[in-house]
């Protein structure tokens, strides 16, 4: 059994710059990451609003830095799942498929992961056409006709940057107004390609092996429109993956963790930072300043365990 002073799981934005802050301390921290380091980021094509960019910077590009960054001063990076947490209140247990390992502090920064729609057609048709990540497969609809499902930063955002491949992107929201930021609402309102459907549902996507169609019902009358199209991007919110978590801190309704301006939960010795905690704007900018606090709050609590 491996024994580290802080085990920060997740490795996006919030856990990636907690293991800068943290290692930069002299923790020996090892930073457990089930996929790839990045997080959600990576998805993302051009951030446009992580100062210091004054042309905004890839996602990829961005992570890959803070990725070495961390690495550079000693952080410990494992491709690990965490499968189980347990506490005698002093010390954690992590059950990881990589193995076990004790810690007496943790940061969660587990992120969030695209919400589904759970309508019928969706689950059978990822990668089949049905996608929730634009930069990834937007290439695959050069000259084609997708949907977009969502009317926030990210659906506003994506559509736009599809119309680089679609030859036609329709945009379904379920209201009139969208609720991405004013200067994605004009490029897209400005965008010739972009069609939107307001009061629109999706209610089914229809396709045998590949994606054909989506139905959108009008939820003012209930009417239902076939569309034909080759891609569908879903792109309406996401849900915290923090149910690791879940009987060992106070979690909201939604799921997200509850920290104080600290990043401290419920549970000593536990820090939560990023898009995982209850908070009022989830982005990279606030993602890296949870990450810093919380590591510099769980060095704190280290010494004083000491
Ligand atoms: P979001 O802001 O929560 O927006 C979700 C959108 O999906 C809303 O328009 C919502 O409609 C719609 N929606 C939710 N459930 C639905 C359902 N069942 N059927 C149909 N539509 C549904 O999520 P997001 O766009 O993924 O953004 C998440 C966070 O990341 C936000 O804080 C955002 O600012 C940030 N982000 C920022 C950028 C950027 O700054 N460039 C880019 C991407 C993401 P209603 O509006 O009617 O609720």
């Amino acid at each position: 059994m491996d024994r580290k002073e802080l085990v920060i799981i997740g490795g996006g934005p919030a856990g990636l710059t907690a293991g800068i802050y943290a290692a930069r301390a002299s923790m020996d921290t090892v930073l457990l990451e089930r996929g790839v380091p990045g997080g959600l980021v990576i998805g993302t094509n051009l951030i446009e609003n992580y100062p210091g960019f004054s042309e905004g910077i890839s996602g990829p590009d961005l992570m890959i830095q803070m990725e070495k960054q961390a690495a550079r001063f000693g952080c410990q990076i494992l491709s690990a799942n965490v499968e189980k947490i347990e506490t005698n209140d002093k010390e954690f247990y992590l059950k990881t498929d990589y193995g076990e390992i004790i810690t007496g502090v943790i940061i969660l920064a587990s992120g969030v992961q695209p919400q589904m729609l759970g309508i019928k057609g969706e689950k059978e048709l990822v990668g089949r056409g049905v996608s929730y990540c634009a930069t990834c497969d937007g290439a695959f609809f050069r000259g084609k006709r997708v949907a977009v499902v969502g009317g926030g930063d990210a659906a506003v955002e994506e559509a736009i940057f599809l119309t680089r491949f679609a030859e036609k992107v329709f945009v379904i929201h379920r209201r009139e107004e969208l609720r991405a930021t004013k200067i994605l609402q004009q490029r897209a309102f400005q965008n010739q390609k972009i069609e939107f459907i307001w009061h629109g549902v999706a209610d089914e996507i229809l396709g045998k092996n590949l994606v054909e169609a989506i139905r959108v019902r009008d939820v003012r009358d209930s009417s239902k429109t076939l569309l034909n199209v080759d891609g569908v991007f879903i792109y309406v919110g996401s849900t915290p993956n923090s149910l690791l978590l879940k009987d060992l801190v106070i979690i909201d309704e939604k799921g997200y963790i509850i920290t104080d301006e600290n990043m401290q939960t419920s549970q000593k010795g536990i820090f939560a930072a990023g898009d995982v905690r209850q908070k009022l704007l989830r982005q990279v900018v606030t993602a890296v300043a949870d990450g810093a606090i919380a590591a510099v709050a769980a060095e704190k609590y280290f010494s004083e365990l000491k």
